[in-house]
């Protein structure tokens, strides 16, 4: 995540082209806002862009002649240094050199012009350690991934600080790059108080703010950035990163990259979890289902949730199981070759149950998961909405006296 730069971007090229372009032309918005599904890379893309910024053989050279077209107030560095530079023209890079000294202090997150706000969890008595020890993370693992709880935010003291800091005059670099993560997770005075920030005519700072819940962040920030769209990344891009950059096997690269739906963060989170063994136990609780035995479905459900899996994103990622299968079936039911298959390894299996099985009784499979993964996410008990959803693929609709007892009456699908 640390180290990057604009041209080493993963599986975002109009991104990547959009932001090279901003920095050979030499103006900047006071503040962007990338924004788009989780874990697709736009905070390692905010740090390229701010290494790009501060790199002092392009945009960050505070001997850069400033550009005519450039906003009022560029910072009086740039103003004298352009009279000692004369009129001859300067060429601008289009991202970080990679090799000079801003781009090694930029690299690994020590350069005193940039800073990373993103949110803590926990007291505030322990927060400059849990901060350190997060940055320490992420500077010790190229691989890092953010993770928090619900309740993490940009602390009000951290914003504090920094606003005082933002007063003066940048340390080394033309200007100063604050990047905020998911910077949806602030409080309203935080936001009026960066509002006013970003608003500063002249100011000495580039804001880059990511959220992947554009929707929470105020209207008043949202209009006031330019806004920069991440996608969610292909398949083979994720696929490739696993098996060259973590060193994940291709059978579970593969599988890796399929069930992440376009978030590499989720992928790598789920790097440890064994996925094919993970795969074989998701699908073997169908078939007390296909038996039709619902205590014993019920049973299986329990004996899977225990062991410190019954959290939401454990069911989430069984039924993800059971959907790539089901998307393995309608392909193979369509004659797709070996390659566009998931679970190869079990692709005689697959292609039995593909020539026994409609491609419409498939996605009707297909709606059913999908519904349990919103009841998973809503307020319903996952299990319930676990052992139904599956009760229901094998194609079974359990009468109400063949319910087990804890979902009596409380679940009727
Ligand atoms: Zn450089």
């Amino acid at each position: 995540m640390l180290g990057v730069t604009l041209s080493q971007l993963l599986g975002q090229p109009e991104v990547s082209a959009f932001l090279k372009g901003v920095v050979s032309g030499g103006r900047f918005a006071n503040a962007y806002l990338f924004h788009g599904p989780a874990g697709v890379g736009k905070c390692t893309a905010a740090l390229a862009f701010a290494r790009a910024l501060l790199c002092e053989r392009g945009a960050g050279a505070t001997a850069l002649a400033p550009d005519v077209f450039a906003a009022a107030g560029e910072t009086a560095a740039g103003e004298s240094a352009a009279a000692q530079a004369g009129a001859a023209p300067v060429a601008r890079r289009d991202d970080a050199c990679g090799a000079c000294a801003a781009c090694a202090k930029s690299g690994s997150l020590q350069h005193p012009d940039l800073k990373l706000l993103f949110p803590v969890s926990g007291e505030e008595k322990n927060l400059d350690e849990t901060v350190a020890e997060t940055l320490a993370a992420l500077r010790a693992d190229p691989l890092f991934v953010f993770s928090y709880e619900k309740a993490a935010s940009i602390r009000l003291s951290l914003t504090r600080e920094l606003l005082r800091e933002l007063a003066f005059k940048p340390f080394e670099a033309a200007r100063r790059v604050v990047v905020v993560r998911d910077a949806d997770r602030m409080r309203e005075d935080q936001y009026s108080a960066l509002l006013k920030s970003i608003e500063e005519p002249g100011a000495s700072t580039v804001w880059i703010l990511t959220t992947a819940r554009l929707a929470r962040l105020p209207a008043t920030i949202r209009s006031r950035c330019q806004r920069v769209r991440f996608a969610p990344l292909g398949e083979p891009a994720v696929r490739a990163f696993l098996m060259e950059r973590a060193e994940v096997a291709e059978p579970d690269a593969r599988m890796l990259a399929a069930l992440a739906s376009g978030s590499l963060a989720r992928a790598l989170a789920l790097r440890d979890a064994a996925p094919r063994e993970l795969r074989d136990q998701s699908l073997a609780l169908l078939e007390p289902a296909l038996r039709g035995d619902p205590a014993a479905l019920w049973r299986a459900i329990q004996g899977f949730t225990r062991y410190g899996r019954a959290g939401r994103e454990s069911l989430r990622l069984l039924v993800e199981f059971h959907l790539l299968w089901l998307r393995d079936l309608l392909r193979a039911r369509y004659d797709a070759p070996r390659e566009a298959l998931v679970h190869r390894d079990r692709e005689k299996e697959i292609r039995r149950q593909a020539a026994l099985t409609d491609a419409s009784e498939i996605r009707r499979r297909v709606m059913v998961l999908e519904e349990v993964l919103r009841a998973i996410e809503g307020n319903v008990t996952p299990e319930l909405a676990l052992f139904s959803g599956l009760a229901r693929v094998a194609g079974q609709r359990l009468g109400e006296g063949e319910w087990p007892r804890p979902a009596t009456a409380r679940w009727d699908y």
